[in-house]
């Protein structure tokens, strides 16, 4: 008799409620089916190849859309059950591809802070369109994250903002740019915008807007070649005197940089959350290749130290999923959300997955470092999580910050 136990795809949990299984099963299959074979496709293809009218990408947007898993959609649930829905359907779709994964997400973003911001109106108007979020700059990256300048250092000098916008009477007119990592920002219609304001010849922190990006003076640069998530587009918007009506406003100066702070929030969670699916797809392909694999005249996962690493591995995803989830209920339940909360998943989830696909690559010895096998691809993509939504040690600096109670000092 087989003393192997097989766990349900959400690991060591308690069971789901039957729509919760259902969107398991309903992302899961729609991850096998769909993500997987287009994913391994778009790797392959380049920046710009993978976003012409003929990519396969087109048609996984438009299957992803009948998903059901819009922000409007959603907002009747209770704040738990909506958390809860979002975090298994995401964790299945990254498991699936986690640049595509991720691209649902972030297609959702202008609607998410939107709500976030408590502004039904663009809650309404973002339904149904391609989202994406920009809020990085060529010359500030970690700047922009870090809005109440808790991680600067202490003579740094902000310098010029590359995008800044003014409210004129009952519009905001836009100028500049924003970085080349704007994901999603070639197929989406509508940017959750978070720039400089520009009053009286002085910028300063700032305003979140919906910009439509139909409108005239929003131009779009090249879709960026790069190393990993080679399936989540990115690239440059830029606006010369882009004009989006005053209703548009997401948060002005007042509420800014609090606003920031709750949308990394979201997104650090979120992201951790995509990092969790990536980790369990690297374990679980590694976990059958052990099976497969003969070496020494046994299945290589009847050597011990095979054996060891998977377990660690299989400890580690528990142990970032089991964070991450508790963050996120948190978060969904607390009076104020924290952000060190996810943070501590964001950097726990990313460096777990980064850690596991690692291994992963090991267990699969030369085959590992082949494109006949996902595992290159999987440590690409888990090394760009690192980076994305913050850097881990900007972020961790960021985190501390948040413990530093200067009444107790
Ligand atoms: C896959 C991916 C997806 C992304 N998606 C989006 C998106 O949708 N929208 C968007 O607007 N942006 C997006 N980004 C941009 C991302 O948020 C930035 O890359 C990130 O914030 C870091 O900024 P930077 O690349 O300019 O690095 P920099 O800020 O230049 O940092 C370079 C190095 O310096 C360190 N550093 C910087 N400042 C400090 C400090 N104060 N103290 C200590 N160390 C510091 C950093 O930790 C890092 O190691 C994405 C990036 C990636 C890789």
């Amino acid at each position: 008799m087989s003393n192997y136990i097989d766990l349900p795809l959400s690991g060591l949990e308690e069971p789901l409620s039957e729509m919760e299984q259902y969107v398991q099963d309903t992302a899961h299959r729609f991850a096998v089916d769909v993500l997987r074979p287009a994913g391994a496709a778009l790797d392959e293809m380049s920046a710009e190849e993978s976003i012409a009218p003929d990519s396969p990408l087109w048609g996984i947007l438009e299957k992803a859309a009948g998903l059901g898993l819009s922000v409007k959609a959603m907002l009747d649930m209770e704040p738990l059950e909506r958390e809860r829905i979002m975090m298994i359907a995401s964790e299945e779709l990254s498991w699936g591809e986690c640049g595509l994964g991720s691209m649902v997400l972030v297609n959702q973003m202008p609607g998410l802070y939107a709500a976030l911001a408590g502004n039904m109106e663009m809650v309404d108007f973002c339904d149904g369109k391609l989202g994406c979020w920009g809020i990085t700059e060529p010359d500030h990256g970690s700047d922009m994250l870090d809005a109440d300048g808790s991680v600067a250092a202490a003579n740094g000098d902000y310098g010029r903002p590359n995008c800044v916008a003014r409210i004129e009477g009952d519009k905001i007119v836009v100028n500049g740019q924003k970085s080349a990592w704007v994901s999603g920002s070639a197929v989406a219609q509508v940017c959750a915008l978070y720039c400089h304001l520009e009053e009286n010849g002085k910028t300063r922190p700032g305003v979140s807007l919906i910009v439509p990006l139909d409108l005239p003076g929003v131009t779009k640069g090249k879709a960026l070649e790069k190393m990993g998530l080679r399936c989540l587009n990115q690239g440059e918007i830029y606006f010369d005197n882009v004009e989006v009506p005053l209703s548009h406003l997401l948060v002005g100066p007042d509420g800014y940089v609090d606003f920031v702070r709750h949308t990394l929030t979201e997104a650090n969670a979120h992201v951790g959350n995509v990092a969790v699916g990536l980790a369990r797809a690297a374990y679980e392909h590694a976990h059958a290749y052990a099976h497969e694999r003969k070496q020494g005249g046994l299945p290589i996962i009847r050597h011990q130290s095979v054996r060891s690493r998977l377990f660690h591995m299989f400890r580690k995803v528990e142990a970032a999923r089991a964070l991450v989830r508790r963050v996120m209920t948190y978060n969904a339940t607390a009076p104020e959300a924290a952000l060190q909360g996810s943070i501590a998943a964001k950097v726990t989830a990313t460096q777990t997955a980064f850690e596991v696909a690692s291994d992963a690559l090991q267990i699969f010895g030369g085959n590992g470092m082949t494109r006949e096998y996902p595992m290159e691809k999987l440590l690409r993509d888990a090394r760009a999580m690192l980076i994305a939504d913050g850097c881990n040690e900007m972020l961790a600096l960021k985190g501390g910050s948040l413990l530093v109670n200067p009444e107790l000092l």
